[in-house]
């Protein structure tokens, strides 16, 4: 039954015009940081910073007005009557969240963050340039303090790093994810020693010249023909890939592209293509309210990398698309077969940067960070003792020491341009999420890899759909995986489809 929230309809409406205030301040601060990845001029680097942070701290502010507060409080009891999935007790519940956390940090403290973020990005920049670690350690120590200081805001929790895990996802705790890590840990690092005793798969084909303006040309139709929407999005290239929404019709994408590595366009943009999906499939309804976005870090980056590694990296997939891509590249991948091309992509290496590793090794990367972060925060590393403990931490679970800064400590942006802690934990919580989804979906549609060798993603879409996209925030990532797999997120999905995979693509009894 439609809710109409007769009584106090006037109330209600109140609280859709506060809120659209606040989500418009923030898509008009969301088109800024795009243009400042794309188009942007360097010489426009202080005017945007400062422009963002006057943006941010003016939809802080209205996200704080105490008359929300109060129009929340009011509309509260009416929502239990509600049923709970509603579009109207949701937008409270989740309003009332966004509100109790935006009033425990002081607008000073945002604009103080925001201007320092800026500096911190510029010294990031400049220190992978030529400067090194040392450049930039001194506003990672100001970083550190600050993230100190947003957690003092929210002494009822454990430990530091919970209240910034809680900004990207909700209900999440350092001490579970610790125990999920380690459990994962104790499993992938001897899959890993296996794989790297085996003889290593040829990638030659991929390390040829491919031309730029095709590469992006075939990543265009590829995400077309799975379901991305160019008429409410496009795709810009860039040198850090992200996804951004204006509003659930305008969700863009960027890429990057290298003229002597396929894959990583190839790669970006599916993941990407992943994120836009989910943003792109939002339910209308909720469009310009808090609702309109993913449920948490871990939920978006589960379908990105169900598009990019489950799909994407599939051999269904590739028995249709690879023809078409031999098209757009005959002179360099005319005399290969699918098989080649799968094995190729599906490489296990041990390698420093996080962003192109394999399906295997890259929740240990995710782990170091998510290890650091929390003993930075705690007290048990200093910043400075930072870069050696990234390279015995590379050591310890992937047998490697990056060469330098950049290829160690200074190769995420994360840490430089946002906060210590809450950064890294939900790549590793989207593959685990990733998994049990498509298990799932996989159950209840055994058709879908048969789908996918014929270029059909409908199935699967329309599942993600009615399972995933439409809801937006409706629900926390851990009821959203309850309700669609009935159990709550764990690891083993995701350690039955890579023994089962890897063990076949390296003959090995994984
Ligand atoms: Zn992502």
């Amino acid at each position: 039954m439609p809710i109409s929230f007769s009584d106090s309809g006037s109330l209600y409406s109140q609280l859709i015009t506060r809120l659209r205030d606040v989500r418009d301040i923030q898509s008009a601060a969301a088109v800024l940081q795009w243009d400042r990845a794309t188009y942007m001029p360097l010489g426009g680097a202080t005017a945007r910073g400062r422009q963002l942070a006057t943006l941010r701290q003016v939809a802080h502010e209205k996200l704080c007005d105490p008359v929300l507060g109060e129009i929340l409080e009011q509309l509260d009891g009416e929502a239990q009557q509600y049923p709970y999935e509603s579009d109207e007790a949701s937008l409270i519940r989740v309003a009332r969240r966004d509100y109790e956390q935006a009033r425990r940090v002081p607008a000073e403290f945002m604009a103080r963050l925001s201007h320092h973020q800026t500096e911190s990005y510029l010294a990031w920049a400049e220190a992978r340039e030529a400067g090194g670690f040392e450049r930039v350690c001194p506003y990672l120590e100001k970083t550190l303090d600050l993230s100190r200081e947003w957690a003092s805001f929210f002494p009822e929790c454990d430990r530091p790093a919970d209240s910034l895990i809680a900004l990207s996802d909700e209900g999440m705790t350092s001490r579970v994810l610790e125990e999920l890590f380690s459990q994962l840990r104790g499993e992938l690092v001897p899959i890993v020693e296996a794989i790297a005793a085996a003889p290593p798969i040829e990638t030659k084909l991929l390390q040829q010249e491919f031309p730029e303006t095709a590469q992006l040309n075939f990543c265009a139709k590829l995400m077309e023909r799975i379901g991305y929407d160019f008429s409410r999005g496009r795709q810009d290239a860039t040198l850090h890939p992200f996804t951004t929404s204006f509003s659930i019709n305008d969700v863009r994408i960027t890429t990057r592209t290298d003229l002597h590595n396929l894959t990583e366009s190839l790669f970006c943009s599916l993941h990407e293509m992943g994120h836009a999906l989910y943003e792109q499939n939002i339910d209308l309804a909720l469009e310009a309210t808090p609702l309109a976005d993913g449920t948490s870090s871990g939920i978006h980056e589960s379908q990105s990398r169900l598009w990019e590694n489950l799909v994407g990296r599939s051999r269904a997939f590739w028995e249709c698309f690879y023809p078409r891509l031999q098209g757009f590249f005959l002179r360099q991948l005319g005399q290969s077969s699918v098989c080649d091309f799968y094995r190729a992509i599906n490489r296990v290496a041990c390698t420093p940067i996080r962003t192109a590793a394999d399906e295997v090794t890259y929740n240990l990367h995710v782990m170091i960070r998510f290890e650091l972060e929390v003993a930075m925060l705690e007290g048990k590393l200093a910043v400075e003792d930072l870069p050696e403990a990234w390279n015995s931490c590379y050591e310890r679970d992937l047998g490697i020491t990056p060469a330098n800064a950049n290829e160690g400590v200074l190769q995420d942006v994360h840490w430089y341009a946002k906060l210590i802690g809450g950064q890294f934990q939900g790549y590793t919580l989207g593959n685990l999420i990733a998994s049990q989804l498509f298990e799932t979906a996989l159950k209840q549609h055994p058709e879908i890899p048969v789908d996918l060798e014929r270029g059909n993603f409908s199935t699967l879409l329309t599942w993600l759909q009615r399972n995933v996209y439409r809801h937006g925030r409706k629900f926390t990532a851990d009821e959203l995986v309850d309700r669609i797999t009935g159990m709550p997120i764990h690891i083993d999905p995701f350690l039955r489809y890579i023994r089962s995979k890897y063990g076949d693509l390296y003959h090995l009894d994984l």
